[in-house]
């Protein structure tokens, strides 16, 4: 493994950046929870902040974290989305990711994930316990066999800490078996300083009872919603343990599957959350800083 590099942005252009943001930010004031901005969805880190990118992969997923030089990265979209995914990555300074999660096999998940993988080393990879017969999880198995990675498939209540993050695994349970891929989506909630974040996959309702069967915490500040808003996820009593005061949607424009759907969203508005679709506002980013609200900028108005 190759040693850690310098950050590659320049640190004035971040602060520059960072002032933009805290300026627009109180011009922009939008509630009493956090800050709503619109602009570039891709600032880099400020020193101290801790951020979370909603990469606009069209119709997939893709979140990078980022806090004090440690970077996470989860899914990667399609086999189109890898040159989103690496700029998101440049646009954060990324210089090698900490762990690499696939939330599971399906293309919109992994499809990009082999040609970040030929840019970014990575320290670990994780992804769930179950295989696929696709050209796109082929590609990721090389990807990750060419890094010399090992492949760790943690267990719900398993506690990693990375850097600044400490992730606990709540989904799959071992040995379990679903008729739906999707259910088998690895599940992690994120506690990083400033903030916790729920990143559910395409997990649907099977998956969303287990987990509250389980008694985990699944209380988060931000919900990736689950299987890009389709009305299979996101059930009431689900939401309610988690309690989200802002949830992002990865879909793409216009997709075929018409995500998200009416129900979920209307589920998400009855709950009082705020959400962000990025196939209306592309990139989503939050920012988060301990004791302070957290701020959320998007690349494009709604
Ligand atoms: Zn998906
Ligand atoms: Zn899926």
């Amino acid at each position: 493994m190759a040693a850690r590099r310098r950050r590659g942005n320049g640190g004035l252009a971040g602060l520059a950046i960072c002032l933009l943001v805290v300026v627009l930010g109180f011009l922009l004031h939008d509630s009493a929870l956090g800050r709503l901005l619109y602009g570039t969805g891709g600032a880099s880190v400020a020193p101290g902040e801790t951020t979370v990118v909603f990469v606009d992969v069209g119709q997939g997923d893709s979140t990078i974290l980022a806090s004090n030089g440690t970077f996470i990265l989860v899914d990667a979209g399609d086999e189109d989305a890898g040159n989103a995914v690496i700029q998101a990555a440049r646009d954060l300074g990324v210089d090698r990711f900490d762990l690499v999660i696939a939330s599971h096999p399906h293309n919109d998940h992994i499809g990009g994930m082999d040609d970040v993988l030929a840019v970014y080393e990575a320290d670990r990879f994780m992804m769930p316990y179950v295989e696929h017969d696709s050209k796109a999880f082929e590609r990721l198995l090389d990807a990750v066999d060419a890094q010399g990675l090992s492949i760790e498939s943690p267990k719900p209540g398993d506690v990693v800490q990375v850097g600044d993050f400490i992730l606990t695994f709540v989904h799959p349970p071992e040995g379990a078996s679903y008729e739906e891929m999707n259910d088998y989506s690895l599940v992690v909630r994120v506690e990083a300083p400033g903030g916790t974040v729920l990143l559910t996959g395409d997990a649907e309702d099977d998956a969303e009872k287990a987990m509250r069967d389980g008694g985990y915490d699944l209380s988060a500040d931000i919900l990736k919603v689950g299987h890009h808003g389709s009305k299979s996820s996101t059930g009431k009593k689900f939401l309610n343990k988690i309690q989200p005061i802002y949830a992002v949607i990865s879909c793409g424009v216009e997709n075929a599957y018409k995500h998200p759907a009416e129900k979920t969203l209307e589920t998400l508005e009855e709950a009082g959350v705020q959400y962000f679709v990025t196939s209306q506002v592309g990139r989503v980013t939050f920012h988060l800083q301990t004791g302070q609200p957290i701020e959320v900028t998007t690349e494009k108005a709604a």
